[in-house]
């Protein structure tokens, strides 16, 4: 830890947000070691604090991405996994201090961040979000992380590859390689259960593994004590997974109801991210998104709006996620602003903040201003609880970001 986070720091008089009551009360909020120590009305100030005067803002919970990709520094996935893993590394700097100025205190990433990436933000060396990684996302061969055009038979998955994934196939291989990202530290294991977007050769509606290679991740995932996420748009790759004891659905433009009361039956979560498309659609080719991908984009753009609102009717656990690459990364708040057209502002920030911190197992410590949690804190002038466009356009309205209760972006 540095030594900044030791610091005690008070924010004096402004708006408070409980996200989970959905109002916002005028208070202080005393940070001492990083954790939240006090809210309340009025805190005496100790000897030495740092203070800082949010009258007439908001004080909100530091916001949780639950769907990136930190290392994708071009949208020509395969492209990069030739890239030299420095030079994904250095731009990788540069995404996770972007993702820091727009609010984004944590970030759970989907494919590609890995042990040593968390623990260079952990130890101070990056400026950014902590970092909930899965390592590399599992695939078939022809699946979502297989990124050869139909040509290419030579497959580098050698690990120092800054690839988003690794390709497996049978119940054995899939089980190593479940198990070779839980021994790195993964939090989740990632799966392709559909076809995808940014992968060359296959169809959107394509159902990806095997049953039995579903239920190998999962396992391993459960006994571990951790749990498999999947990447699905369809609804019957979607219901597939979660019949199998996928956890939680990435996407899921192309759900039904059928998929909605599934859901709620396995208490499980979708991830929608209705951010990317529209960028794909419109900057997409010139982020070095293939032809064969921009193809896909309009398959899935129509039909995300759509499904948020029928899972949301549905009451189904919705997490906030961007699934951004590339030069499309400083689109990553407008995902507030797409949400907006079906959802209130203050269930947005729940996806944002409650939704993504049960979501990872850190519920009470992160996603809330209340006593005991983690100091992740942003001062926003206006009320993301009434209007989405605070939180949608941190340029002009984020004065502040704490993390950990260290002050990283203004004061
Ligand atoms: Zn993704």
């Amino acid at each position: 830890m540095t030594d900044s986070s030791s610091r005690t720091l008070v924010l004096r008089g402004g708006s408070v947000v409980d996200v989970e009551a959905g109002v916002a009360r005028r208070g202080d909020v005393l940070v001492v070691d990083g954790r939240i120590e006090r809210v309340a009305e009025e805190v005496p100030v100790p000897d030495g604090a740092r203070e800082i005067d949010a009258s007439g803002r908001y004080v909100v919970p530091g916001l949780i991405d639950s769907h990136v990709h930190v290392t994708a520094g071009s949208a020509d996935l395969g492209a990069m996994a030739e890239d030299s893993p420095y030079y994904v590394a250095a731009r990788t700097s540069a995404i996770l201090r972007g993702m820091l100025r727009r609010g984004f205190t944590t970030v759970r990433d989907c494919g590609g961040a890995d042990f040593g990436l968390a623990a260079a933000v952990e130890d101070g060396l990056w400026e950014g979000p902590r970092v909930f990684f899965g390592g590399k996302a599992l695939s078939p061969t022809g699946g979502h992380a297989d990124l050869r055009g139909p040509g290419r038979t030579v497959l580098d998955d050698h690990t120092c590859c800054p690839s988003i994934g690794h390709v497996c196939d049978g119940v054995d291989s899939v089980r190593r390689a479940a198990r070779n990202q839980l021994r790195t530290g993964a939090h989740h294991v990632k799966l392709m259960l559909s076809g995808g977007v940014a992968s060359p050769t296959d169809r959107i509606d394509s159902l990806q593994f095997s049953a039995d290679e579903v239920a190998a991740v999962v396992e391993e995932a459960t006994n571990a004590g951790r749990y498999a996420t999947g990447h699905a748009y369809t609804a019957a790759a979607v219901n597939r997974g979660l019949q199998l004891g996928v956890r939680c659905i990435e996407h899921g433009n192309l759900i039904d109801d059928s998929s909605v009361a599934l859901f709620v039956e396995k208490d499980a979560f979708l991830v929608p991210t209705l951010v990317t498309y529209e960028f794909l659609r419109s900057e997409g080719a010139a982020a070095g998104l293939p032809k064969a991908s921009q193809d896909k984009v309009g398959i899935v753009l129509d039909a995300g709006l759509e499904a948020l609102e029928r899972a949301w009717k549905g009451g189904v656990k919705i997490a906030f996620g961007t699934d951004l690459l590339g030069s499309m990364h400083r689109h990553q708040s407008e995902e507030f602003r797409i949400r907006a057209q079906v959802q209130p502002p203050a269930e947005i920030l729940r996806s944002a903040t409650l939704v993504g911190a049960e979501l990872l197992g850190r519920s009470g410590e992160l996603g809330t201003v209340t006593e005991g949690a983690v100091a992740d804190l942003l001062v926003v002038d206006g009320d993301p609880l009434t209007d989405a466009g605070v939180l949608a356009r941190p340029d002009r309205n984020l004065r502040t970001v704490i993390t950990a209760g260290r002050v990283a972006v203004g004061g």
